[in-house]
């Protein structure tokens, strides 16, 4: 309860099906989005943020987010936001 970041998941979650009611295509390479694919295969449908979060971007602002392909975003993530963190997961289980 007042739990900021719960309240920002579930607007995020709106925004998401938002943009999934209201868009066809992939805004990185323009095909078609087939919406009824599971969330882990290269052409799902997934929601990308035109200026990413990382650089001041609003993730739950509807003109900041578009339709893509999850490929398309993997590949964007890859070479237009470059963020120098590889292997964020594995290093840290045996921290302590
Ligand atoms: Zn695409």
């Amino acid at each position: 309860m007042g739990n900021p970041r719960r309240a920002n998941g579930h607007r995020r979650n709106q925004l998401r099906r938002r943009v999934l009611a209201e868009e066809t295509n992939c805004w990185l390479c323009g095909g078609p989005v087939d919406k009824t694919l599971p969330p882990f295969l290269a052409g799902s449908p997934e929601v990308d943020e035109i200026v990413p979060v990382s650089l001041g971007g609003d993730p739950l602002d509807r003109n900041n987010c578009r339709l893509s392909h999850r490929l398309c975003n993997v590949r964007r993530g890859n070479g237009a936001r470059r963020r120098a963190d590889p292997a964020p997961v594995l290093r840290r289980v045996r921290a302590w």
